[in-house]
């Protein structure tokens, strides 16, 4: 019988260990996507779901192309296997590993499962560059700090060899049944959300674009580039890793390729390398520390006390806290799905010390908002903020919104984009309008929020609030 490949977030026929696995038992092979919906894993978002649609018809074509055809179902991934093996008349399933620990659970239980029931299973290393067991101290534990982890990672990474995409997959005798994707209905809820969507092209083939384009470009200039929102100088790969159109192991390699090519100073590509092992450190974090989606990394930050503070949640949400660099990062993430790593640290950090909101309702609607929305890299830097994460950012150091859009904004490009009633206004009083002059100031004054909270006050404030908490320690 024939052999299914099980895709999660490993969209892609190039560099696909799975699919390789598969190709390699000389079996006919059924691409098999499902849209899971075992209890516990955590549903995607709205933004993701958007991503998801695209990213699927993509690939669709792709296995088009190649002779195939993807098979799409919906419902608790067990039973679904269960039924597409008998109606199949399956060997074997295949699939590439994740890390999240629900995923981790259902794909523990699915494996015993099957192997009782005489099926072969096969997991493979798509996701990461390492597997995150294997990367461990001098005494066989897990990094807590992420220079020495990656140091260490780095290590492991000398010969890295990306495969190509076959070019024919052998198809079944028969093909079992596949949902249509337009019944899924996965596009956005919201009439007036996504219309800035149209900047990304879901796939394997937008994914590798991405990177060709990055590292014939911006990567020049990285590591300075990277902090100025009012550029596009990073690589928005984001998305792409995270549903697998792109492995790490293919940027890794390309990116390693440029440099030995000098088509970019070696400091900046490896700058941006350490990004990628960023994203491999929180899902190593994530891995051995699976209680972090809900609870604190650092315990003695589960005595902090958060408010209740329904209104000033709202105003964040909908970009209106009458800080600009904040509303800017807000709705830039509301029209495109997408928000600059800078203005993600600000806007964080505002909603935690500013409005004293428990990080995991901000945690929460990232993860409804980001086309991007991945739980370790998520959860693990939206702890790095709060300052009670794994190697986090102090709790003390608290973003001054005005201090960061002046210095990372200076003439508010970013700000003027996406908080247009503030256009124009003289750089001087682009990231603090209400000391405009009046008659500069017109039609800020008019449409544009006051600041919903005092900066100095509210800094105070977050200050005195974790004295409390290392009073309880
Ligand atoms: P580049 O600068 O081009 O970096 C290359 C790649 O490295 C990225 O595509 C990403 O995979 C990885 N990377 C970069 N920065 C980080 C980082 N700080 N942590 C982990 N990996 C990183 N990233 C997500 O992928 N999903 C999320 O849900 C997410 N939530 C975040 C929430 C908060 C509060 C903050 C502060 C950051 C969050 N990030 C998240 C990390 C980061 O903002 C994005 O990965 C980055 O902005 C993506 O843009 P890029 O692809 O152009 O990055």
């Amino acid at each position: 019988g024939p052999v299914i490949v099980w895709l999660r977030n490993d969209l892609r026929l190039a560099d696909n260990p799975a699919l390789k696995a598969a190709i390699d038992t000389g079996r006919p092979v059924i691409p098999l996507y499902i849209l899971d919906e075992t209890p516990g894993v955590r549903a995607m978002g709205a933004a993701s779901l958007w991503w998801l649609d695209k990213s699927l018809r993509a690939l669709s074509d792709s296995f088009k192309a190649i002779g195939s055809k993807l098979m799409l179902r919906r419902g608790p991934a067990q039973e679904i296997l269960k039924d597409v093996i008998v109606h199949a008349g399956a060997a074997g399933v295949v699939w590439n590993r994740l890390y999240e620990p629900a995923a981790i659970a259902r794909d523990a239980e699915i494996k015993a499962a099957l192997k009782a029931d005489g099926v072969v299973v096969e997991s493979c290393l798509a996701g990461l560059l390492n597997e995150p067991w294997t990367v461990q101290n001098g005494s066989k534990q897990p990094y807590k700090v992420f220079t020495p982890y990656w140091r260490a990672a780095r290590a492991h990474l000398t010969h890295v060899e990306v495969e190509r995409a076959p070019k024919h997959l052998q198809a079944p005798e028969h093909w079992p049944h596949s949902d249509a994707l337009d019944g899924w209905n996965l596009h956005p809820r919201k009439p007036d959300w996504s219309k800035g969507f149209s900047i990304w092209t879901p796939g394997e083939a937008g994914a590798l674009e991405r990177l060709d384009d990055f590292l014939s470009g911006a990567v020049d200039g990285y590591g300075e580039g990277r902090d100025v929102p009012g550029l596009e100088a990073t690589s928005r790969l984001s998305p792409h890793l995270h549903f697998g159109e792109i492995g790490p192991r293919q940027v890794w390699a390309a990116a390693r390729t440029a440099a030995e090519a000098g088509d970019a100073p070696h400091g900046e590509i490896e700058k941006f390398l350490s990004e990628v092992g960023w994203r491999e450190f929180n899902h190593s974090i994530l891995f051995h520390w699976p209680q972090m989606p809900k609870r604190n990394f650092r315990p003695e930050f589960d005595a902090f006390p958060w408010a209740e503070n329904p209104k000033g949640f709202e105003a964040w949400i909908e970009g209106r806290t009458g800080y600009p660099l904040v509303d800017a990062g807000m709705r830039e993430l509301w029209a495109t799905g997408f928000m600059h790593n800078r203005v993600r640290m600000i806007t964080a950090s505002f909603l935690i010390k500013h409005l004293l909101v428990d990080w995991r309702d901000g945690e929460a609607w990232f993860w409804d908002t980001l086309v991007d929305a991945d739980l370790a890299n998520n959860v693990g830097n939206w702890q790095w903020v709060a300052g009670s994460g794994a190697d986090a950012s102090p709790y003390f150091r608290i973003f001054n919104p005005i201090g960061q859009g002046e210095k990372f904004d200076p003439k508010g490009a970013y700000v003027r984009k996406w908080v247009p009633e503030l256009a124009n206004l003289p750089d001087s009083a682009i990231h603090q309008p209400w000391t405009a002059p009046a008659h500069l100031s017109v039609e800020a004054k008019r449409s544009y929020a006051r600041p919903i909270v005092d900066h100095g006050r509210a800094r105070a404030r977050a200050l005195e609030a974790y004295r409390h908490l290392r009073g309880n320690a």
